[in-house]
């Protein structure tokens, strides 16, 4: 249940083209261009609750990336990045909010029903609201079972998987519904290769004999700023990485395995298809990478502090 986003969750505001307006008032028509075809681009991005105000994590990369998500599907955005990002802090604060999840989106409306979205304006709306632990409290604590999908990831060569786009969610949702159907917690995505691609929601680590593992836009993935947040910190604690396309027979002989995301974090996977990873606990380099993880995330660690933006009024200005 704290997956889910609750009526009581819902803020008062929402960012839409520009204006601040009642979330019960951010409509679209039934007819826009998304809704029939997925054709959005979007973020999920997190605002922590520090000692020093809320601060929202790697912000700037976020938004970088969603404008590379718009570019890759050709949409021309008249807004300029300044303007979301500003809209993303404005969001957070106007709501009253300190710990929340952002969902900017950028989405086709409501003019022409053909595919070619010629004519259809380009919407931007950005969400704030309150949002639980994504994979459960248990699961990120425990780690979480997974099970091999039996639907494919899309390939990079069908799609971009680098971009962040809605209608690429329906091979998401088709594998983590038929997943939890079988009473997993979350499904694990081959690749066209047959090789390991990714969660619906995640992406994957894991870790042998002291390296940390994890595979490459190549295994048609989306490359998570979590995923270079885990490598980054790696590379500054002196552990071991290495980035290669892998195969499922890596994870079932791994010593742990993990997955990271901005709404999962570092959460520890349990087992695979019933195959008990690290002897179903989360393993020692897991929880110390989620341990120095979350303490960046909370502004406990002043080395990282360009990953943070934060929406204090005061530092804020000084930071201007
Ligand atoms: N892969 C997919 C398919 C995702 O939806 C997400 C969540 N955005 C991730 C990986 C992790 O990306 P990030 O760390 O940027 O949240």
């Amino acid at each position: 249940i704290s997956s889910l986003i609750l009526m009581s969750d819902y803020s008062k505001y929402i960012w839409y083209n520009s204006n601040i307006m009642p979330w019960e008032e951010a409509n679209t028509h039934v007819m826009s261009h998304v809704l029939h075809y997925g054709s959005g681009v979007f973020e999920g991005i997190k605002c922590y609750d520090t000692e020093q105000g809320p601060s929202i994590f790697r912000l700037d990369d976020h938004i970088n990336r969603l404008f590379q998500s718009a570019t890759l599907y050709r949409m021309k955005i008249n807004t300029s990045k300044e303007e979301i990002i500003n809209g993303c802090k404005e969001i957070v604060k106007i709501n009253d909010l300190s710990s929340c999840y952002i969902r900017p989106i950028i989405f086709y409306g409501y003019d022409t029903l053909g595919v070619n979205p010629k004519g259809c304006p380009l919407n931007i709306a950005i969400a704030s609201f309150y949002w639980g632990a994504y994979l459960g409290d248990e699961g990120v604590e425990k780690g979480v079972n997974t099970t091999i999908s039996p639907y494919q990831k899309i390939s990079h060569k069908s799609m971009p998987t680098i971009a962040k786009a809605s209608g690429q969610y329906m091979n998401s949702l088709l594998s983590v519904t038929e997943a939890k159907s079988r009473g997993y917690d979350e499904a694990i995505l081959l690749n066209v290769e047959g090789n390991i691609a990714e969660g619906s929601g995640q992406n994957l680590f894991y870790v042998k004999d002291g390296v940390v593992h994890t595979n490459d836009k190549d295994s048609s993935i989306l490359l998570g700023i979590t995923r270079d947040s885990i490598l980054t910190i790696c590379k500054d604690f002196d552990i071991k990485t290495k980035v290669h396309s892998y195969s499922l027979d890596n994870l079932l002989t791994a010593d742990e395995v993990f997955f990271t995301g901005t709404a999962s974090e570092v959460t520890p996977i349990r087992s695979i298809d019933d195959n008990l990873i690290s002897g179903g606990n989360p393993g020692p380099i897991t929880l110390q990478l989620k341990n120095y993880y979350m303490d960046i995330v909370m502004g406990k660690n002043q080395n990282y502090n360009d990953w943070l933006s934060m929406l204090n009024y005061d530092i804020s200005l000084k930071n201007s």
